[in-house]
């Protein structure tokens, strides 16, 4: 099946907003086995929205538009698309309800203005996609022909919802049984080169089974995309599953997840494993790996609080940091964050603690201690291990990789294979 995709607003345009909304749908076709064989975008015009529509069907029939379904004046998707398909527009009560119910909801007071009324209104014909994420609903419509458009709200929580909730399924349906789709799996993996991959990878370096093997470095480390194209959705899950588990087995220490998850998400899963309760100092990270580790839900049974001790005064008095250390060695120093870390961990009374301080740039560099030179201290029961190196980056990743950094090296002391 082959379909296009229509995103709608002066806004994306301008670039005044990233089109976020067709890669996601782009990316969800394909795990469905939809091919998107075009994308285009127009502004809020009612005549370029109808021309766009039209050319699309004209090639392939088939179109999902995001975006100009709202309340206001320059929400034109609707009418024009309804126009282009000879229809003219109905009220539709159970709409309205839903969007009065939801007015309620969010304890505003009175009726919804008129402005909403506007939006239960429905091309004679199409079918409603129920919005449990917003008031507009989505719509489908389809002509003698067999040919259609799906009309999806601009906001992306909302198109993502309607999608997920309504679209998805109706999309599949037309596939029918013999749907065969593009899947991917990734293994995460850090602390590893990637010009170090190809060689631990073997002769699976470029692909396993057929499947095609991608690098994706970043500053969380590198991501193994494994893909699938062209099979049946079970077949193609069985074939990730089994192409990923080689994959981790070859580089082995360094992979630290599958799929979408943060190396935060790890640590803290072999923390609470091993009933171990964790405490952070950060100087260079301002609170990086803390924001990290509570972005996780449930962190607070393992993460019991930290300090920003940005200020070698806050260093000696919060953390317990000896004046002569910072003298003496100097504030980015493994012996500051040796400090740091066994500070932390005994004044919170935690079992783990980790110190990081380190010069994040773009000034404060000397010859010594380069801008990224960062010192690590993870304190384990008294047990320590320290990193001292040089990242690289702008202060953003810098202080990024710190927080990975640290986050691995509690990894590794926990649970990773030697
Ligand atoms: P609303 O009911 O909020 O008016 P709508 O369906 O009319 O929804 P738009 O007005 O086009 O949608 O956009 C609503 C919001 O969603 C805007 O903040 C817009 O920047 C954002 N948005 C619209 N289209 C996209 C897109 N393709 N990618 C990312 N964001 C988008
Ligand atoms: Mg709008």
């Amino acid at each position: 099946m082959q379909l296009e995709l229509l995103t709608i607003g002066d806004e994306l345009l301008l670039g005044l907003t990233v089109d976020t909304n067709a890669a996601w749908l782009a990316r969800e076709l394909a795990t469905d086995g939809v091919s998107v064989v075009q994308r285009a975008t127009v502004g809020d015009d009612a005549t370029r929205i109808a021309a766009a529509v039209r050319d699309a069907l004209d090639r392939t029939g088939a179109v999902i538009t995001t975006g100009g379904l709202g309340p206001t004046a320059d929400d034109l998707t609707k009418p024009s698309i309804a126009a282009f398909f000879g229809q003219r527009m109905e009220f539709h009560a159970e709409t309205w309800d839903r969007i009065c119910q939801r007015w309620r909801e969010r304890g505003r007071p009175g009726d919804p203005p008129e402005a909403n009324r506007q939006q239960a209104l429905i091309p004679v014909g199409a079918q409603v996609l129920p919005n449990g994420h917003g008031t507009a609903p989505g719509l489908l419509l389809e002509d003698a022909a067999g040919r259609w458009v799906a009309m999806l709200p601009g906001v992306p929580r909302e198109m993502r919802g309607l999608y997920e909730d309504e679209l998805r399924r109706r999309v599949r349906q037309r596939l029918g049984e013999a749907r065969s789709v593009i899947r991917s799996r990734t293994v995460r993996a850090t602390g590893v080169a990637e010009s170090q991959l190809p060689e631990l990878l073997g002769d699976i370096a470029q692909g396993v089974d057929g499947m095609s093997l991608a690098y994706l470095p970043g500053v969380e480390g590198v991501d193994l995309r494994l893909t699938v194209r062209g099979a049946a959705p079970d077949v193609a899950d069985a074939r990730l599953a089994a192409g990923a588990a080689i994959v981790v087995a070859r580089v082995g220490k360094y992979v630290y997840a599958e799929g979408h998850i943060d190396l935060a998400e790890v640590v803290l899963a072999a923390c609470r494993a091993r009933a171990l309760r964790l405490a952070v100092a950060e100087s260079c990270t301002g609170g990086l790996l803390g924001a990290r580790l509570t972005d996780v839900p449930g962190a607070s049974d393992v993460l019991l609080g930290g300090v920003i001790a940005y200020d070698n005064d806050v260093k000696r008095a919060q953390l317990g940091v000896a004046a002569e250390t910072l003298a003496g060695d100097g504030a980015v120093s493994e012996q500051v964050a040796r400090e740091m870390a066994a500070g932390v961990r005994t004044r919170f009374a935690a079992d783990i603690g980790v110190g990081i301080t380190g010069v994040a740039g773009p000034g404060g560099g000397t010859a010594e201690k380069p801008v990224g030179t960062v010192w690590i201290a993870v304190d384990i029961l008294g047990d320590v291990r320290t990193y001292g190196g040089r990242l690289i980056g702008d202060r953003a990743e810098v202080r990024f990789r710190a927080s990975q950094v640290a986050l691995d090296m509690m990894r590794r002391a926990l649970v990773a294979p030697e």
